[in-house]
């Protein structure tokens, strides 16, 4: 393939001699097969083949019978490089990283469970409706230790008190962590522009910059598998779950959303209008409301594990009510206060257990929603968001929230039937596997009094 050529050259000249083809599965988790040079134009023509399990398996090794595959005998799925996408691993000489695409071999035609593709035909009907949606994703997670005594083997990185939000280095992050992290990251074209220590012993935040969706989707993934693999090169996990201690608050992906018009004054920020309430044109009303319509359902994609509605919580920084506000960190959906080109909606509701192309994808089509039928949100929260009554409670459960996927014709019109089967089985299942499990939380509850 002649395109081919002129990357193996520059690789070759880099001293790189295998690259690292890396794909979202279903749930997030990245997958790979490092590819030796010499066969990376082979890889490119026809394609690396995959087992379709992938999709099936859980963390754990069990298998999922997600549609158009078990039934089939698990076939290949192919994935095809996107070299594009190749950067060097500045912590592994020799070694590039490639995102990849899915493929089914038979057809040639993107795998429907292929959370790229997802976001990609999403990012095709914005386009098509004069919007190009703009992200910039932040992360937060846990850093554990090695520890026997631990439950799970692990401990927190750091037993700091109370007060490290905002600390930089040392007094929180004995082994500067954060600052060799940040310097990786960077190197790797992820474009980090900040990082900081969280609220919680052990808890960090990495702050992305802005970019056109897919492009921020895919550096939130390759940001997470590059902090979990920087953690193991130093023997440390690095956890992106929601919810991970119940001594210590979740780690949230926020999501700053705004609007690129695509027609004739392109590039123009489509959220700003001075002129408009709240300083936001129309179509920035629409889109905080297509979010709050659409918001239990978001919910599946965005807070997809068990685990997850563990973070939602009065005074946690996390939401808790369907809201939003000006400036206002207890509403689900905050407008920082920048206008003009910085005009932008923080979305607060998603965890760091989101996969960001699905997270982002389901974004973009209820703000879509929002838009196409000129919805209006309510008055924004005034005050402390965690007082109010609870007439809009976001769902309290994994399942409640699969519930109200399933039943938001919309918004799964909008990512595809043969997807939202996929997603709901695989975690309706997980649900149904929690419930048959027995917690820490029942033996300590129940084993001496009853
Ligand atoms: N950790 C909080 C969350 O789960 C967010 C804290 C913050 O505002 O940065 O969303
Ligand atoms: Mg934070
Ligand atoms: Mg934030």
């Amino acid at each position: 393939t002649p395109e081919v050529r002129p990357h193996m050259e520059r690789l070759a000249a880099d001293g790189i001699d295998v690259v690292r083809v890396t794909y979202p599965d279903l749930i997030g988790t990245d997958r790979a097969r490092d590819v030796l040079l010499d066969h990376l134009p082979a890889a490119c023509d026809h394609g690396l083949a995959f087992c379709r399990a992938v999709y099936h398996t859980t963390p754990r090794g069990g298998v999922v019978p997600v549609t158009g595959g078990l039934e089939a005998g698990l076939p290949d799925i192919c994935v095809r490089p996107d070299l594009g996408t190749l950067h060097a691993l500045p912590w592994e000489p020799g070694v590039a990283w490639c995102l990849g695409d899915t493929l089914d071999p038979a057809t040639g035609s993107p795998s429907p469970e292929s959370p790229r593709d997802l976001l990609r035909s999403v990012l095709a009907r914005c386009t098509e409706a004069g919007l190009r949606p703009v992200i910039g994703p932040e992360l937060e997670y846990f850093l554990l230790d090695q520890d026997p005594g631990s439950p799970g083997g692990w401990r927190r990185y750091a037993q700091a008190d109370a007060g490290v939000v905002y600390t930089a280095g040392l007094r929180a992050d004995a082994d500067n962590h954060l600052l060799r992290t940040l310097r990786h990251l960077r190197d790797l074209g992820i474009r980090v522009v900040t990082g900081n220590h969280e609220f919680d012993a052990g808890q960090f935040e990495i702050n992305l910059a802005h970019s056109e969706a897919m492009d921020a989707a895919d550096r939130a993934f390759l940001l997470k598998a590059a902090v979990k693999e920087l953690a193991r090169k130093e023997g440390k996990l690095a956890t992106f779950m929601a919810k991970p201690f119940n001594d210590a608050g979740g780690s949230g992906f926020h999501l700053h959303f705004s609007g690129e018009s695509t027609e004739g004054d392109a590039g123009r920020n489509v959220f700003d209008d001075p002129a408009g309430a709240f300083g936001l044109s129309d179509t920035g009303r629409h889109a905080i409301a297509g979010i709050l319509a659409h918001a239990p359902a978001l919910a599946a994609l965005l807070n997809p594990t068990v685990n997850s509605y563990k973070r939602f919580g009065p005074d946690t920084l996390a939401p808790w009510l369907i809201d939003w506000g000006l400036d206002n960190r207890s509403a689900m959906v905050r407008i920082p206060p920048e206008r003009g080109s910085g005009a932008r909606l923080e979305v607060r509701l998603g965890d760091a257990s989101a996969n960001p192309y699905l997270a982002i994808a389901a974004l973009c089509a209820a703000v879509l929603l929002g838009v196409r039928e000129g919805k209006e949100p309510p008055a924004p929260l005034e005050g402390y968001g965690y007082d109010t009554e609870k007439s809009r409670m976001l769902p309290t459960t994994l399942s409640a929230a699969l519930d109200a996927l399933e039943a938001d014709e919309a918004l799964t019109a909008a990512l595809g039937k043969d997807f939202t089967e996929s997603f709901l089985t695989y975690k309706r299942d997980e649900v149904a596997r929690f419930n048959r499990h027995v917690t820490d939380w029942e033996f300590a509850e129940y084993s001496s009094h009853l």
